[in-house]
């Protein structure tokens, strides 16, 4: 709640994530990973969330966005300079697809990248960016070719100590205050021409494969927030005694409960199955959009239930779920908003019908 309020990102707890090997949950040993499965990456961002939804998110926003990005499309070289730094916690890791007039439209990316010599010159500002401000290195997407759309953009490896990128606004978040959202701002910023990440024109494509895993992720975020408030209002409403007894013995409440721990299992199922396909190497679009979808939504109405369970005392910080409500909402927008991840599904439906 104390870096809640304040807007603080807590490093010490990022060091010490990065002791635990929970900055490379998804990475082979050989690069400093922990060489664990999707489905040990969704325990882990369920757990840290059922706590505190900021540090999931952060967590989230390093492993499956950019980390996996410059893992999944990089070349061994620059897998070889980032991923030990990245699995460490030396470094955190920022992706920055969203730009303000490119959200859910993210193929309508502005900023531009222009070949000069033996070095790429960036131009253009990402908003709404996760861990911008304590980043080491972010992947940045880019037009390189605005002849050919959504296949004219392309990513790029760019280190954040380069003069010619800087923070500008951060953010002042309704919930996820902990975790560090900041505009990223380029000004001819001049990177290495190795710094391209994978190949020329596929920035956007590969972005929306990065987005398949990162969904998994949100979903997991959702399930352990939901949890968190349902945990939390299970106990209270244990303890909370009215007209002679404890309030968990009405119905009204009785009931909120089992839709509470019904959702939270059918999200987690969703997640997995999610997460167990990605492992196996099958097609996971539809699969992480659902979870997304159901996850997200679900979470947001458990906690709103376990708000309503402690009465007037759950609109007051000294119980922690007020926190759970406000955190929550993020999860219904990040990576995706609902509207966009049943576009995904309904695309993905028609398309197996045809
Ligand atoms: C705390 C936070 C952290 C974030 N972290 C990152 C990050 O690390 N990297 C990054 O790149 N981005 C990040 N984002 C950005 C996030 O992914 C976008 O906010 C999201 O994709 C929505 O884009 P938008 O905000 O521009 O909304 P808009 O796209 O403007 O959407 C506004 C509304 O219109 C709806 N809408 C838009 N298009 C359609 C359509 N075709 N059909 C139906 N409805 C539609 C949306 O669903 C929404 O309800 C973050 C955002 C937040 C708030």
């Amino acid at each position: 709640m104390r870096w809640d309020e304040a807007q603080e990102f807590p490093r010490a707890v990022f060091r010490k994530l990065g002791e635990l090997g929970f900055l490379g949950i998804l990475f082979p040993e050989a690069y400093g990973g922990s060489g664990l499965s999707y489905l040990d990456y969704a325990a882990i961002v369920e757990e840290i969330a059922r706590v505190d939804g900021s540090v999931a998110l952060a967590l989230a926003a390093h492993n499956s966005l950019g980390s996996n990005h410059i893992f999944q499309f990089g070349t061994e070289t620059q897998r070889q300079r980032y991923m030990p730094r990245l699995t460490s916690g030396e470094w955190l890791a920022a992706w920055g697809l969203t730009e303000p007039e490119a959200g859910s439209d993210s193929g309508g990316t502005k900023t531009t990248a222009v070949r000069d010599g033996s070095e790429w010159v960036l131009n253009g500002s990402k908003n709404f960016i996760t861990n911008a401000s304590v980043a080491g290195v972010a992947v940045l997407m880019a037009v390189t070719d605005s002849s050919k759309g959504r296949h004219g953009i392309s990513s790029f490896i760019v280190e954040l100590d380069n003069p010619g990128i800087r923070v500008g606004k951060k953010e002042n978040k309704l919930g996820m205050r902990a975790s560090d959202t900041c505009t990223l701002v380029m000004e001819d910023c001049r990177i290495p021409a190795e710094n391209l990440l994978g190949r020329l024109g596929d920035g956007w494509v590969d972005s929306m494969t990065i987005l398949d895993g990162g969904r998994i992720g949100i979903a997991a975020l959702s399930v352990g927030i939901a949890r968190g408030a349902y945990e939390a209002a299970l106990a209270y409403s244990r303890e909370r005694r009215q007209f002679g007894r404890p309030i968990c013995e009405f119905e009204a409440i009785r009931f909120y409960l089992a839709e509470m721990a019904t959702e939270i299992d059918a999200a987690r199922l969703l997640t997995e199955r999610a997460a167990a396909a990605k492992e196996a190497g099958e097609p996971v679009t539809r699969f992480s959009a659902q979870a997304k979808l159901y996850a997200s939504e679900a979470a947001v109405r458990i906690t709103d239930r376990a708000l309503q369970i402690h009465g007037g005392y759950g609109f007051i910080k000294d119980f922690p779920v007020e926190k759970f409500y406000r955190d929550v909402k993020l999860c219904t927008i990040g990576e995706g908003t609902s509207e966009i991840q049943k576009l995904v599904i309904a695309k993905s439906i028609l398309s197996d019908a045809s």
